[in-house]
């Protein structure tokens, strides 16, 4: 029935769980399963310690962490939120333990087939993008993600990636 499954992650408990439902319906309906990070370009010391959560982080990875203390989250818009506040180095870092876990997690579960892709831009349009790129049969991702503390319902991404997706999604809460 879903032939192949887009798995959008930005490492945050929301997104874990959406990739477990991912995950799930991979192994019942051997799916091929595709998961993507749009690289967080503005974050706060929060949200990313919430990505890395149950790591041990790197003594120079947690000094550029510690200098995101003082940063506020903006306002996002479609998951943008103007001014760069990561370093590449730590965006990076980032990015590769959030596809490399769930990769981890699939491959645990039986999932036979998992690609991992990591790109830049947007979230909601990259999302969108790859969607339509990889042809897939189903979007699973969460309502909410890192950015959790803006008190709305449903995050600017999923939102966005909901009304815009041409495929079955499915939005975890
Ligand atoms: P906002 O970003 O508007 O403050 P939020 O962070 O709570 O709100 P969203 O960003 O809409 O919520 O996140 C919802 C879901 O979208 C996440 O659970 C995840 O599946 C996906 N998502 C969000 N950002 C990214 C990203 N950078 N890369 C991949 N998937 C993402
Ligand atoms: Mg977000």
């Amino acid at each position: 029935m879903f032939g192949s499954i887009l798995a959008p992650t930005d490492g945050s408990e929301h997104a874990a769980r959406a990739m477990e439902v991912a995950i799930d319906l991979a192994v019942k309906y051997d799916s091929r399963l595709v998961v993507l990070h749009v690289a967080i370009h503005h974050g706060t010391a929060q949200e990313i310690m919430h990505a890395l959560r149950g790591s041990t982080v790197p003594p120079e990875i947690q000094r550029e962490i510690d200098r995101l203390q003082n940063v506020s989250a903006p306002i996002p818009v479609g998951g943008a939120r103007g001014k760069r506040t990561l370093s590449q180095k730590l965006e990076q870092y980032v990015g590769d333990f959030i596809v490399k876990r769930a990769e981890e997690y699939a491959r645990a579960a039986g999932v036979r087939e998992v690609t991992t892709q990591i790109t830049d831009g947007s979230p909601n349009k990259r999302i969108i993008e790859a969607a339509e790129h990889e042809k897939v049969d189903l979007l699973v991702m969460g309502t909410r993600g890192l950015g959790g503390i803006h008190g709305y319902l449903q995050g600017s991404v999923s939102q966005s990636v909901r009304s815009h997706c041409r495929c079955a999604c499915l939005t975890i809460p």
